[in-house]
């Protein structure tokens, strides 16, 4: 990707490309005494070039289960996912997920981890080694290539789960709660350093779909915020997170929406 500064593009939010058109998605569960647990309900959402968009929910509304849906590994019990224009039926090469419990193979050093995001793509190996560095050098991980998962804090961990989705530069990355399993200090650092490589353009991705419960994580991070209800999950507002100074201006009004979802 060209180096650019995010937020300086002329073009309005609404004119930019769709990556992801999500229309009518309903899930169902099996549940134990015969019945069916809806999960999802007629859920609608599009994600444009350039934009984080956050997906505000409690646990067990169903998010998870959606970007699930997204990326391919289940299938929707009606409505569809498209992305880039084609009907999403299998994991698609273009969608990338960040795990909120990092996912991260123990038994394979920090470099492995990453390499192994790249397997399906077929490339040669010296060409796999020279991405998986550099995703590990932009998260902040150079030096620990060798390391493995259990030598890692926490942060670091997830810093891994970042590199093996960014490495195969995804147009789309997933990242679901994946600062809720880190201490709250941690969470802050490796937030912060993700959104600068976002704002300065030096993330191999378009857009990011981040799912969260944190009400302060989602007006940090997201230029737009869906609100998902619970039983089923279905969203039921969005508000547009304005930068420059978002924080300031709409932590108060967001603390009245936790009564909504
Ligand atoms: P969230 O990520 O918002 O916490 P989930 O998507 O994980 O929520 O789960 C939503 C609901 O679906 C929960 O009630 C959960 O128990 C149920 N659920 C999720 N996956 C399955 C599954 N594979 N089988 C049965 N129920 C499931
Ligand atoms: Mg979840």
């Amino acid at each position: 990707m060209d180096d650019k500064v995010r937020g300086s593009a002329v073009s309005r939010p609404s004119e930019r490309a769709i990556l992801l058109d999500v229309q009518g998605l309903r899930k169902t569960f099996p549940r134990p005494d015969g019945g069916e647990l809806l999960v999802l309900d007629d859920v609608n959402l599009r994600i444009r070039d350039d934009e984080i968009v956050g997906l505000l929910g409690r646990s067990g509304s169903g998010k998870s289960t959606l970007l699930r849906l997204i990326a391919g590994l289940s299938q929707p019990a009606g409505g569809l996912v498209s992305y880039m224009g084609e009907r999403v039926t299998g994991p698609p090469p273009g969608i990338a997920i960040v795990f909120q419990s990092f996912a991260l193979f123990p038994w394979l050093t920090v470099l492995e981890n990453v390499e192994i995001g790249l397997e399906a793509l077929g490339l040669p190996s010296a060409a796999i080694r020279r991405r998986a560095l550099a995703a590990i050098d932009l998260i902040g991980l150079d030096g620990f290539e060798s390391a493995y998962p259990r030598e890692l804090s926490g942060g670091m961990r997830q810093r891994v789960g970042f590199a093996r989705a960014l490495v195969v530069h995804p147009n789309i990355l997933l990242l679901d709660e994946p600062f809720s399993a880190l201490d709250v200090l941690t969470a802050e650092t490796v937030r912060t350093d993700f959104l600068e490589l976002w704002s300065d353009g030096k993330l191999p991705i378009k857009g990011v779909v981040l799912v969260t419960h944190n009400i302060e994580e989602a007006v940090q991070m997201c230029d737009r915020i869906l609100l998902f209800s619970t039983n089923p999950g279905r969203i039921i507002d969005e508000i547009t997170v304005d930068l420059p100074q978002p924080r300031d201006r709409l932590e108060p009004s967001f603390r009245s929406l936790v009564d909504r979802i």
